[in-house]
Order: structure tokens, then C-alpha cells, then sequence
């Protein structure tokens, strides 16, 4: 029997990257559907912020800060989680950057700063959280793709490259990881309302770009990947796996 598909209660979900932006939409959206969440960032105060904002909201949440890219300090996180009994239903790999350059100017340590932030911690992370879900044969994994998953840009080689990543990562943790109980699906964003991307937001000629080019003629609000993030962490998607469900107006079908 079908029943309370969307039901969260019971469940605990880590989303990096949550202090703003996609993330803490998400990770607001997780929790009205009753989710127990960790939220993450790598600035102190702005995750502190986030979480106060939260549980006056009337949400349970508590803060794990980590740098992404800093792998002992995930270890320590994971750590300090498994000391709390915390155990995490719900992994959604959020945390990212993007940096603008044309490839022939672009330095070797800023591509793997990108491709860190974006895919490998993904790959650290979800590792981490897999080893525990793999214990209780139960765990929702969602990576945070974009529409340069599928396409290249240019002057975003660095991130390109990591979101194709997060896509081929997602499947091969549903190629590993779905007889462990473990599932794993991305979601990848069109062009959403977010710090990320303010100086286009900013720019005439590309606010005029993304209205032109996106089907639902506007940007994306953050809020608006709440639901496909709660329907990928939910029982009502128990049978998907390794998908990416694009949220983004319409825009991946026309580019
Ligand atoms: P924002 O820049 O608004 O927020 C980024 C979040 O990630 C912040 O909470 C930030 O926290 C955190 N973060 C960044 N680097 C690290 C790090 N090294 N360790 C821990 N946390 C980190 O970005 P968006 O919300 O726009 O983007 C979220 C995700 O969605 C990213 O993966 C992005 O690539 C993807 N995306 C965004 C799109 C958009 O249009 N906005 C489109 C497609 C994909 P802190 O400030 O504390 O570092």
C-alpha cells in the first residue's frame, strides 16, 4: 500500500553547502517534510546564521562546518556525527563554486580547486556517508549536477567538467551502491537566483540571455528545487536510480 510518500520524519539529512543559496532551500525543504538536518558550510558565522534562522522557523538542526575539500576534516565531521549517534538518512552533495576564466588563462590550481569543491568532495563525501548507510542497508544520496552536465560553456571549463562528473559519479553509485540499499539521483539546476550567480544577474545582457533562452522566460528561485530534492529523498522515488532530473525551466530541452 502506498502511503505518506513525502514523509521525512525520522530522518536525517547532511546537505553541504546549506548556510544560503540552493542548499538551504533544500535543506528547508527537507525539514518541512520532517527531516532531522545538519547543515554545512565553510564560514562560521554564516552558518551559525542559517541555523538560528532555522530552528526559529521551528525546524530541528544543528551545524557540522567542513570544508569540503579538506578531507581529514570531513573525516572529523563524520566523526564527531557518529559520536552523537547521528546517522545520516539523506546525504545531498550541494556545497560548490564556480570560477570564470578562459581555459588558455587558467591556472592549474584553480582547476582543481573547482574540480575539488564540485565533484571529488561528492565522491569523499558520499564514500563517507555510503560506509555508514551501507550498515543499516538504507540511505538517500542526491549530487547536485547543472545544466553543464550536459553541456559546455565557455569560460567555465573547470566546472563543466566537474558537473559531467557529478552526473557519471551519480551513476556509478547506483551501479555500486543500490544492492546496499543506497540510492543515488542528482538533481541539476538551470539558472537559479543565487550569490553564485550574481554579476549575471547584475549583467542586462545576460539577465536578457537566460530570460531569451529559458522556455519559462526567468530565472529560478532557490525554493523551487525543494520539491524534486524531497521527492529524490523520499519513498516516493524507491525505484530511481542514477538519474538527473533537470530543474530549469524548460532551458536543457531548447539549448
Ligand atoms: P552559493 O554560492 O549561493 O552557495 C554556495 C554554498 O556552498 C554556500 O553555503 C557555501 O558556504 C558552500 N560552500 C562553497 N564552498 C565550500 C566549501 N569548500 N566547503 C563547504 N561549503 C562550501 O551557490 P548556489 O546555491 O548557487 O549553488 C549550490 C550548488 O548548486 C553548487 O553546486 C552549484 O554549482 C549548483 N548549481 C547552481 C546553479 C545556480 O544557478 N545557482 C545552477 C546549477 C548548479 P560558505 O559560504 O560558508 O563557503
Amino acid at each position: 500500500m502506498v502511503t505518506k510518500l513525502f514523509d521525512l520524519s525520522g530522518k536525517t539529512a547532511l546537505v553541504t553547502g546549506s548556510s544560503r543559496g540552493l542548499g538551504r532551500a533544500m535543506a528547508e525543504g527537507l525539514a518541512a517534510a520532517g527531516a532531522a538536518i545538519v547543515l554545512n558550510g565553510s564560514d562560521e558565522e554564516r552558518l551559525a546564521k542559517a541555523v538560528a534562522e532555522m530552528e526559529s522557523a521551528g525546524y530541528t538542526v544543528r551545524a557540522s562546518r567542513f570544508d569540503v575539500t579538506d578531507e581529514k576534516a570531513i573525516f572529523e565531521a563524520f566523526d564527531v556525527l557518529d559520536g552523537q549517534g547521528t546517522a545520516i538518512d539523506i546525504l545531498v552533495n550541494n556545497a560548490g563554486i564556480q570560477f570564470r576564466r578562459p581555459m588558455l588563462e587558467l591556472d592549474t590550481a584553480d582547476w582543481r580547486r573547482v574540480v575539488d569543491t564540485n565533484l571529488t568532495s561528492a565522491f569523499i563525501i558520499g564514500r563517507e556517508a555510503a560506509r555508514r548507510m551501507a550498515q543499516r542497508g538504507y540511505g538517500k544520496i542526491i549530487n547536485i549536477g547543472s545544466l553543464t552536465s550536459e553541456l559546455a560553456r565557455a569560460t567555465v571549463a573547470p566546472y563543466t567538467v566537474a558537473k559531467g562528473g557529478i552526473k557519471m559519479l551519480t551513476k556509478a553509485m547506483a551501479a555500486e551502491w543500490s544492492e546496499l540499499g543506497i540510492q543515488a539521483n542528482a538533481i541539476g539546476p538551470g539558472y537559479m537566483l543565487t550569490d553564485m550567480n550574481q554579476a549575471l544577474i547584475d549583467n542586462p545582457t545576460f539577465d536578457a540571455w537566460v530570460k531569451g533562452r529559458t522556455p519559462a522566460r526567468r530565472w529560478g528561485r532557490p525554493d523551487e528545487l525543494a520539491g524534486t530534492c524531497v521527492y529524490l529523498a523520499s519513498a516516493a522515488s524507491d525505484y530511481v536510480s542514477g538519474q538527473i532530473i533537470y530543474v530549469d525551466g524548460g532551458m536543457i530541452s531548447v539549448l
